[in-house]
């Protein structure tokens, strides 16, 4: 499993195997010692029990979706589309900006699931046994101000 710890400290993102995970990282940007607990069942990729970085049990999933691809994707089938409409082909230009919709749909559809720690926003990918439940706005604005009260970021 592939874990990507997010630094109380400074927000950077650091990668890091959870099979040979060590007791303690450092962050690589502002030096943070981020101390590690990581789980029987995150080291062998079965499912994630508990958060290696803040110890919480609290997780949700989510679709690892890269916001970029999709929005590029959209626009220069809009582009390419509102050419072909200005030379009049207009039965073209719908046929592009539909395929470019497709296409988003299809990248989305085959997109994994990844695990994400409501408190820190640690990140786990891997091939594990997907349990956390759907996103919740409500657990997030509760959780992450308690770790964030206790990390002493407020
Ligand atoms: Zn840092
Ligand atoms: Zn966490």
């Amino acid at each position: 499993m592939q874990i990507t710890a997010r630094c109380p400290k400074c927000d950077a993102s650091l990668s890091l195997d959870a099979a040979d995970a060590p007791s303690a990282i450092k962050c690589g940007r502002c030096g943070r010692d981020i101390p590690l607990d990581v789980t029987d069942a995150v080291r062998a990729d079965r499912h994630v029990d508990r958060c290696p970085v803040c110890g919480g049990a609290e997780l949700y999933a989510r679709k690892d979706f890269n916001p970029r691809i999709g929005v590029t994707v959209v626009v220069i089938g809009a582009l390419v589309s509102a050419t072909f409409y200005w030379f009049g082909r207009d039965l073209i230009a719908y046929g592009i900006l539909g395929a470019a919709a497709l296409i988003d749909l299809v990248v989305y559809g085959r997109l994994k699931e990844v695990t994400v720690c409501y408190r820190c926003h640690t990140e786990f990918r891997g091939a594990y046994r997907r349990t956390a439940p759907a996103f919740d706005l409500h657990t997030v604005d509760v959780l992450e101000k308690e770790y964030e009260r206790r990390i002493g970021r407020r």
